[in-house]
Order: C-alpha cells, then structure tokens, then sequence
C-alpha cells in the first residue's frame, strides 16, 4: 500500500482516477496524507496535512491539501552571502546569476562589478580597505532590500538574516490532490503571479524570480548562498531555485529523486544532467510526462533565478492562516507586480 501511495502523489494519470477513489474512502486518504506528512521535515510542519476544499486559480473547485510550514534550517546552515572584503573566497560569499550563468560572490567579482556591468558607478566596498558595504543590521537589510532603495544603500552587497525576523514565518500552502492541467496553453514565465513557484521538503519555498533589473538599477547585489536561498524580511529564507541542498525523497519509479511540490500539486523532481537532460526534452515549465509517473518538473537550479519557467496546472494557493479558505481564481487579474529588490508582500499571495 505504501508503493501505491508513493505512485500517488506522483500525480500520474493512474492516480488520477485512483485518488477520485480515494477521495470517497477516507482511509486511503488518511494514508495518502500520512504519506505527505511524512515526506516533509518533522520540523517543518506546523500543521496538517488535511484534506480541505479549494478553488485553483482556473476556476476549478476541487480537494486539496493544506500543510502548513515553517523553514527548519538552523542559521548556520544558510549563507553565506556576502563578502566582507574584496581579498575573500568564494568560501566567504555566494553566488550571483546573470543571463543563465551562475558566479561566485567572492572578493574578486565585487572588485570587479564594474566591469562586469560595463558601468562605473558600481563601487561596493571601500577603496582604502577593500571592505565590502554589507547591511549588516535589520534596518540596512529593511531599507536596502525595497522597490525605493534609500540612497544611502546604493552600492550595497544586501543580505537580510533570520534573525532581524521577529517571527519565523508560518505559510499554509493549499495544493490540489490531484493536479489539473491549465486550459490556456502554459508557456515561459509564468508572468503576475509573484508567489511561491513550490516547496521543498524543509519547509523552504522555491520562490518567483528574483527582480534582478530593480536590485542592479540601484546598484546593489542580493547574492544568493550556493544553495540557491536568502532571506527577505517578509518570507524568511527561501529559495531561487533548487541547487541540490534540500531533503530528497528516491523513487524507484521516477528519473530523478523528488525535492518537492510545485504549487499545482506536480511534484519536482531533481535538476536532470548530461544525457539524461537531452533525453527528457523537457516543455518551457521544465517539465516532461514520464510512464508510471505521469507529468513532473525538474527544477531549474538557481542560474536561472526560478526553479519553473511557468506552471503547466491550475495553481493553489500560500496563505498567512491556516483558517483562510484557497480562492486561487479570486486574485486580482494578473497579480500585484513584481516589485523591486525581494518586492513587498503580495496582499494576496495566491
Ligand atoms: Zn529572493
Ligand atoms: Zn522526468
């Protein structure tokens, strides 16, 4: 029955007529959440799974399941992010993308910023000492980290830490059971929906892109660790694509071990390579159908800011309570837009 259960939340199309089923007896509901459970972190959850109606942002009404988490890492298992002075390694700093390619954050790209941007104004640390401008306190990381950078934070390397947060941040994700394709044809970026791409089995959220164009406008980098992940003061940590550090959980049937949920329910498996990435001919979501697997995604590492080029399903929702109700298809059209460094809180984070 576990085997079974496993297919299951693989979202195949046997487990979409399995889990019509399965909805009516609720035992096998009972153990397909116990399933769910038991793929995230202990420590990550907060409450559920249950079993809860929801509307996906296409409209359809339909079973989801409502988790509810928190990021479980401790602080020194995020970061670095910057540099303190030009003269350090690529140990002391973390990465920074640009047009698909992944860079190292060390001393050396800071000295070097521009050049590599082909722009002068760019002077991130001290001519004397070499010492790198880091906000270094909550108030630096709140200022610097906004749509309207405070100038006094232009030229800065911008890293927020946890624990500027006064809380760590519960979400309750609200994901359909069984994932429901879109009706309108899913192609590139998923454009105005600034939420959460999905979730990994810490608790961390795979986040929407990063707003590159208003970070560089002000000068400023928000480096992510070689992990894929930084903080920002609404969410917490959480990550810009899945560079290989979050749990997995191996499945006998699928071409890569699974890190996730995207959320229209499909899992994500792990970043594919070599043959195997040719092979898979994955769609603009980086995603592909498989037998006895059905459709799955295998997330983009954090060179390309995004873990899914957009959503091949009807997505469900993040929301700040456990009690509110998932009405993904009551988000204003097209969503707040993504704005500036790490944005402000969608009001509405479908
Ligand atoms: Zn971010
Ligand atoms: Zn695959």
């Amino acid at each position: 029955m576990k085997h079974l259960t496993s297919k299951l939340l693989l979202g195949s199309a046997i487990a979409l007529m399995a889990s019509t089923t399965a909805v009516a007896h609720g035992t096998d509901m009972s153990e397909r959440l116990a399933t769910i459970k038991t793929m995230f972190d202990a420590d990550s959850v907060v409450a559920g799974p249950e079993v809860v109606d929801c509307t996906l942002s296409g409209g359809t009404e339909t079973q989801c399941f409502s988790i509810t988490l928190k990021n479980s890492l401790a602080a020194d298992e995020m970061g670095p992010w910057c540099p303190g002075n030009i003269s350090d390694t690529a140990d002391e700093g973390g990465i920074w993308v640009r047009d698909g390619t992944q860079y190292d954050v060390d001393g050396a790209f800071i000295e070097n910023l521009a050049t590599f941007y082909d722009d002068p104004e760019w002077q991130l640390f001290d001519e004397d000492t070499g010492k790198v401008h880091v906000t270094d306190t909550r108030a630096a990381c709140d200022q610097a980290a906004r749509p309207d950078v405070a100038e006094e934070y232009n030229n800065y390397c911008v890293e927020c830490r946890t624990e500027y947060m006064e809380e760590v941040v519960e979400t309750t994700y609200v994901l359909p059971l069984v994932p429901v394709a879109r009706q309108d044809e899913a192609t590139g970026r998923t454009p105005g929906t600034p939420g959460p791409r999905g979730i990994a089995f810490n608790g961390v959220r795979f986040d929407a892109a990063a707003p590159q164009d208003a970070i560089l406008a002000a000068h400023t980098l928000a480096p992510f660790d070689d992990c894929g992940g930084h903080v920002n003061l609404h969410v917490g940590y959480h990550y810009h694509g899945a560079n290989g550090c979050s749990p997995k959980q191996e499945k006998a049937e699928a071409d890569a071990p699974m890190i996730g949920f995207a959320m229209d329910g499909y899992p994500i498996l792990a970043k594919l390579t070599g043959d195997d990435a040719e092979k898979a001919e994955l769609d603009a979501c980086s995603g592909h159908v498989a037998v006895g697997i059905g459709y799955h995604y295998h997330g983009n590492s954090a060179e390309k800011n995004e873990i899914l080029g957009c959503f091949k399903g009807e997505i469900g929702c993040a929301l700040d309570s456990p009690d509110a109700v998932c009405k993904a298809d009551e988000r204003p059209a097209g969503g707040p837009p993504e704005s500036g460094p790490e944005g402000q809180k969608p009001h509405d984070e479908a």
